[in-house]
């Protein structure tokens, strides 16, 4: 069977992002200052992040914000990204069902999480600002804003869980190479790292813990301002270019999706794929589903509560609205690092409770049997992270096969995971 490939011209690259919150039938209920208990203003973010990007966290009116021609510049040395339809991956499940998937490993960086951090990059470069300094699990995220910071010529500080940071040495060294400066967290170089480790030793890191250190790094430094890689609404606006092409493609291919799936960590390549679609569910022309895969080992959508946490583990951050399994939760080491957040964005955690998406939890060997399968018919490795959408996929497509139906499935490809192959080996060897 040929393949088949769905390409937008350069000119197709969006101008535009897609707010759902503009759209959205119940608007996520607002963040609170954790001293006063009122909802937090633009205002109140400033001393973390670029003043654009807060307008963009809270703005609920505006249903479409302009890509500035900058950061569409940068776009196009990846952008448009290819809509694949996985005939081999259909053959293999001998599924009636048509799979397509959003390749989004096609960045320089092998992720999504370009697509906002050149947004981020941007608007910190134009209000003057010198420093950005983030967190990063797995290391995709401070990869992605290593590369954008020094294209928009700012220096990065990333702080990184410990124990990917002993883990995965080499996005440390890609991190490097685009000249970031990495420190593992926690750290003893700030108050929130120091406190940590009086208390626990030997702690392996969590993003709550980088976070926190992040954080007060921003606060305490002239002319530096915190970028986050997921769960903050702005993210997931930056990443809605990767569903409004893939509307566009779809529309080539000639069909509509049923089921849209992607895997979930924070929530912002789920709602990249996601919301562009979910917009004509809201008014009423589609019935599509949206399925969000995440891991066993972080359940915060099947398993968490809903209600008002903190983001990061010292509490630094504003109380958000969100599923949650607790800012001090540790999650177990698995290898997709990018999942192991304790939290949902305020979005996706609105939009499921209100039942507009569902969301399912995939073991980690389920997730790497059905990555190796994906590998093997398609011939790109997926990263730990979207072998998740994968296997979520795989279980669409066997339902159909039971029900004889021929959905359209479409899942998002978030990464590659050629960096991630001493899991694959660990896989391979039968040590999970
Ligand atoms: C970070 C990451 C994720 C998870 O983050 P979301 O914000 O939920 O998208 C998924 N896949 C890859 C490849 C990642 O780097």
């Amino acid at each position: 069977m040929k393949q088949k490939r769905f390409f937008l011209r350069e000119d197709e690259i969006p101008s535009q992002w897609y707010n759902i919150q503009a759209d959205m039938p119940v608007k996520p209920q607002p963040m609170l200052n954790p001293a006063t208990r009122q909802a937090v203003k633009e205002e109140d973010l400033y001393p973390v992040f670029a003043r654009e990007l807060c307008r963009q966290e809270l703005d609920t009116e505006h249903r479409w914000f302009d890509i500035p021609d900058e950061v569409r510049e940068q776009y196009t040395y990846y952008r448009p990204t290819p809509l694949v339809r996985a005939y081999g991956l259909e053959k293999e499940l001998d599924t009636p069902a048509h799979i397509y998937f959003k390749n989004e490993s096609v960045s320089p960086v092998g992720s999504h999480k370009l697509n906002s951090a050149l947004a981020q990059a941007y608007y910190c470069k134009k209000e003057g600002v010198k420093n950005v300094t983030t967190e990063t699990g797995a290391g995709q995220w401070g990869t992605a804003l290593s590369y954008a910071a020094r294209l928009f010529g700012l220096e990065a500080a990333v702080y990184q869980v410990r124990i990917s940071y002993e883990q995965k040495p080499y996005r440390r060294s890609m991190m490097q190479v685009f000249g970031a400066q990495v420190t593992p967290s926690p750290s003893m170089s700030t108050r929130a790292g120091k406190d940590i480790l009086t208390r626990t030793p030997h702690h392996q890191g969590s993003l709550g813990t980088a976070i926190s250190e992040a954080v007060e790094l921003a606060r305490m430094t002239p002319d530096c301002k915190y970028t986050l890689g997921s769960v903050m609404s702005h993210v997931a606006l930056h990443q809605t270019v990767i569903g409004l092409e893939a509307e566009k493609q779809m529309e080539m291919a000639g069909e509509y999706p049923d089921v849209v799936i992607a895997c979930f960590g924070g929530g912002s390549n789920f709602g990249g794929i996601s919301f562009p679609f979910m917009r004509h569910v809201f008014s009423g022309e589609r019935k599509t589903r949206f399925v969000a895969a995440e891991p066993v080992a972080c359940p915060k959508l099947t398993r968490g509560k809903f209600g008002y946490d903190f983001g990061d583990e010292a509490g630094y951050t504003p109380l958000m609205p969100m599923f949650t399994l607790g800012h001090d939760f540790t999650p177990a080491n698995i290898h997709a690092g990018g999942l192991r957040y304790h939290g949902a964005g305020v979005i996706v955690s609105q939009l499921l409770k209100d039942g507009y998406m569902e969301a399912v939890d995939i073991g980690q060997h389920d997730s790497f049997a059905a990555g190796c399968m994906f590998a093997r018919c398609e011939g790109i490795i997926p990263a730990p992270e979207s072998c998740h959408a994968i296997a979520a996929t795989v279980a669409e497509a066997l339902k159909c096969r039971e029900s004889g139906e021929s959905k359209v499935l479409l899942f998002n490809l978030s990464g590659h995971g050629l960096v991630d192959m001493s899991a694959y080996d660990q896989y391979i060897a039968g040590n999970l």
